[in-house]
């Protein structure tokens, strides 16, 4: 097999570092053309020189001279800066996986799709915010998305795009989270370790607390209407605690196809990374006799009241689904900081929802400005 070149965004990160572990293990088969981090300099600067890319982006500029010093003799270019990580996005490379938390991922992906590029996505904000725009681009500069997220990875898996009208149902399932059983009157004293520790999965803090929410659900649904050809009213949530059953698709003849696996993310991102072949992964075998039951029950949406906004937001339209990003991630950072209650973060998006304008986004700047404007509503509200 030839060697394929890879461009890792956000590679310090919980998938980036799953991306390389798998790298490590076939380095035959990929070559690292970038690695880029926000501000762990340090762990890029390791990455660095165990994987010798060509390039190295430190998005904080801050950063820029330990990056060069610590990488000095090595012959890695260095960069720093907003302007840096969209340039190495679209540097011509082989797949570029698109690992970078949040908002902040939409330009360099928005760069990446431009030069046509073949793109493992993890970041599911960037079509939160931009999806239309964002698939008109996909289109018209013929990249393509390979979904890292492992419910689309499963339904990118078992769905069959010929026959969109043959598709009657996706059904994205859920852990539930950490709080699944949890009082909901005890869901305001929830503290940011609590929410952080994902019994399944192991993940950045972001969208840990988001999985806590359900928000993460909410934001998958936006994501899925985006990647897959169907209306927003195909798309249903369902509780299944083991995470074993990734996603599934029903067909309009009564068959129901699903993607099983262990819950390791080394598993989807292998599927993009060896695309459209596929690869081994160290991921424990399925254990179905060991595990013996799988369960599944309805989301609860006045619990889980982000789940519920998401829902809306995608029915509502328009910049609804930008704002509802926007605010959420400003006020997961205020919570992951200790300055609002856990129960405020449905609250902040809520509100923040009611005072911005809802009127459809006309460019991708005009994303960027919306974005911006629930950033400042959501904040005033700290
Ligand atoms: P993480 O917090 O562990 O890592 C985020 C990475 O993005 C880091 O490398 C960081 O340096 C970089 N980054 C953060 N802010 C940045 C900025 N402003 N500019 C440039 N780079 C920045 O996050 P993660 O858990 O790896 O998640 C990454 C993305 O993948 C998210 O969109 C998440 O929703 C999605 N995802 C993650 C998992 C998972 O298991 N972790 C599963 C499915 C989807
Ligand atoms: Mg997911």
């Amino acid at each position: 097999m030839a060697c394929k070149s890879l461009t890792i965004l956000g590679a310090t990160g919980s998938v980036g570092m799953s991306t390389l572990d798998l790298v490590r293990r076939n380095s035959g088969a990929y070559r690292v053309e970038v690695l880029t981090a926000n501000e762990r300099v340090d762990e890029l600067a390791a990455l660095c020189l165990e994987f010798k890319p060509r390039l190295a982006v430190i998005a904080n500029p801050n950063h820029y001279s330990t990056l060069s010093q610590l990488l000095e003799g090595s012959g890695i270019e260095c960069a720093a800066g907003p302007q840096a990580l969209d340039d190495a996005a679209a540097r011509p490379s082989d797949m570029l996986v698109a690992a970078i938390v949040g908002a902040a991922g939409l330009r360099p992906v928005l760069a990446a799709v431009r030069r046509g590029a073949t793109i493992a996505l993890a970041n599911k904000e960037c079509l939160v915010c931009a999806g239309d725009l964002m698939m008109q681009e996909v289109a018209s500069h013929g990249a393509r998305l390979l979904p890292v997220d492992s419910e689309h990875n499963a339904i990118f898996q078992v769905l069959d795009a010929r026959e969109p009208k043959s598709i009657k149902k996706l059904t994205l399932t859920a852990s539930g989270g950490p709080f699944l059983t949890r009082a909901p009157e005890t869901m305001k004293d929830v503290t940011p370790a609590e929410a952080v520790a994902h019994p399944n999965w192991d993940m950045g803090a972001k969208i840990s607390v988001d999985s806590a929410t359900l928000m993460n659900k909410g934001l998958e649904v936006i994501e899925a209407y985006h990647l897959f050809p169907v209306r927003k009213d195909q798309i249903a949530v369902l509780v299944h605690p083991q995470s074993v059953i990734h996603s599934m698709v029903e067909y309009i003849d009564g068959s129901t196809l699903a993607q099983l696996g262990s819950p390791d993310m080394r598993i989807p991102i292998a599927s993009c990374l060896a695309w459209p072949k596929r690869m081994a992964t160290p991921a424990k075998p399925l254990d179905l006799a060991t595990i013996g039951s799988l369960t599944f029950q309805e989301p609860d949406y006045d619990k889980f009241r982000c789940l519920a906004l998401a829902r809306d937001a995608l029915r509502a339209g328009g910049a609804a689904p930008a704002i509802l990003n926007a605010a959420n991630e400003v006020a997961v950072e205020a919570f992951l900081g200790g300055k609002i209650d856990f129960t405020d973060i449905a609250a902040m998006v809520e509100k923040t929802l009611t005072k911005c304008d809802m009127k459809e986004p006309h460019s991708l700047s005009n994303v960027f400005e919306i974005d911006g404007e629930a950033r400042r509503i959501a904040s005033a509200q700290l």
